[in-house]
């Protein structure tokens, strides 16, 4: 256990190394797998070669349609060929994966998540990132950054990580780290200099500071996401190319929807804006009811994904939220008026055309990473989202938001091989995602009942 907190801390406490080349896994990496993943089949060589997913039904995310009993070719980490099963050759090198009645999506992304908080150990990074992986979610934007996490990226880039591919946003633009436009200035060179993808901004930035940091941003070409500072105000960040509204930050409080229903003409005026200037926004609808206290909690302690974290964990998350019902300025009547109006409000916007990004925010608050995705789902299809809809925004969109980086989101020639394989079709229910018969990510095949048991060790694992 030492040896596995000693190498957590040397991943932390070096960031340079972030930076240096790719290199085969080390004695000391793969000593660091905890033993849970070792109940994973090592993956055979000839993974790096072709794997074959024959006679599968194939939801391509290029339109609401399936591409019924096909053969899809990977190779390396890339989707290679797709094709009818009868006319596509397998190669005779190539594993064979039984697509029989089943249906194959792209990776789902999670858009805004998280890393394990800084100072985790590895195995229980290696377990957030099962968890997601668990249950279909290949890409994850991370949006709160520590400096070790850089490394993480790199390992899982690599190969000696297993995990969804990483996209990360900074340590973070708030009130509190930022106190002038020199400093944000100072820490957005300094930011793009260490390779963060985005930056994230968080509550509390002023006006002046915000204007700093855009500046620069745009100067250095890099993103900057996330909250929306009240002083700063969701009109301005979208004139400044915000690139993400995460939680529906500022429109609540733009439209007056915590004292009463949403003015319509300002609703359809933002709508519309938010569409004109191509901003995303990523919705956390069930997140959010936590956060507010919209949430039922007994409902969330029965849970049953609740089983797969450290019960230290699950125990803060009640604590936290039994606190904020106690709150005398807590008003149950003004989070529920709130929730209700975030789902008349991420209608609008669906309705409007407005492009809308999958992200439930874990982990944290009784949002388990994969798992969660089942949250979201209901209160998506409730704001009036068609299934494909709602599968978009979680593939397709994704790969269009992060095009520079990769080809992904689809199932196409030369897109990465992430994938999911289900037992019936989502687009007739979403809850056809749950316990896939397996998930590829970047090439690297999970099947069902391997990811069953390693789950299974991690609810038996709860320290
Ligand atoms: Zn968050």
């Amino acid at each position: 256990m030492r040896s596995l907190v000693l190498t957590f801390a040397l991943i932390v406490l070096s960031p340079l190394s972030a930076t240096a080349a790719p290199s085969a896994p080390s004695a000391a990496d793969r000593a660091s797998i905890h033993p849970v993943l070792r109940l994973l089949p090592r993956e055979p060589a000839a993974s790096a070669g072709r794997t074959a997913f024959v006679d599968v039904n194939v939801l391509p995310m290029d339109a609401e349609r399936v591409l019924m009993r096909q053969t899809v070719l990977v190779e390396g980490d890339r989707i290679t060929a797709i094709g009818p099963v009868a006319d596509l050759a397998i190669p005779a090198d190539a594993r064979r994966i039984d697509g029989a009645g089943r249906f194959l999506l792209p990776g789902l992304g999670e858009m805004h998540g998280h890393n394990p908080p800084v100072g985790s150990t590895t195995e229980y990074v290696q377990r957030i990132y099962f968890l997601f992986l668990s249950n279909g979610v290949t890409t994850v934007r991370g949006m709160l950054g520590w400096p070790g996490q850089l490394e993480l990226r790199q390992q899982v880039r690599d190969g000696r990580l297993l995990g969804p591919t990483l996209l990360l946003a900074g340590p973070s633009f708030s009130g509190a780290s930022v106190a002038s436009p020199q400093a944000a200035t100072l820490r957005v060179e300094e930011q793009k200099r260490e390779g963060w993808d985005l930056l994230k901004v968080h509550p509390g930035v002023k006006r002046e500071v915000y204007d700093a940091m855009a500046h620069a941003a745009d100067r250095l070409g890099i993103r900057f996401s996330g909250h929306i500072p009240l002083e700063v105000g969701l009109d301005y960040a979208i004139e400044r190319r915000q690139e993400t509204v995460d939680h529906l930050d500022g429109y609540i409080e733009l439209l007056g929807g915590d004292r009463g229903p949403l003015d319509p003409a300002g609703l359809a005026a933002i709508v519309q804006r938010t569409r004109e200037t191509n901003t995303w926004v990523v919705p956390t609808m069930a997140l959010w009811e936590t956060i507010i206290g919209a949430a039922d909690l007994p409902s969330m302690l029965a849970y049953p994904e609740l089983r797969y974290l450290p019960t230290i964990e699950i125990e803060r998350w009640r604590a936290s939220y039994e606190r904020r019902l106690a709150d005398p300025k807590f008003d149950r009547a003004r989070a529920q008026r709130i929730a209700e109006n975030r789902v008349v409000l991420l209608k609008a916007l669906a309705d409007g055309g407005a492009r809308i990004l999958f992200g439930t925010d874990a982990p944290q608050q009784f949002s388990v990473p994969g798992f969660s995705i089942h949250r979201e789902f209901p209160l998506m299809l409730a704001a009036g989202m068609s299934r494909y809809d709602i599968l978009r925004s979680a593939t397709r969109t994704v790969g269009e938001h992060l095009a520079e980086t990769d080809r992904f989101g689809v199932i196409a020639p030369g897109a990465r091989a992430d994938l999911v394989l289900v037992r019936a079709n989502p687009l007739a229910n979403l809850a056809h995602l749950r316990e896939p018969a397996g998930v590829m990510v970047r090439g690297r095949w999970l099947a069902g009942d391997d990811i069953a048991q390693v789950l299974a060790a991690y609810a038996e694992r709860r320290d």
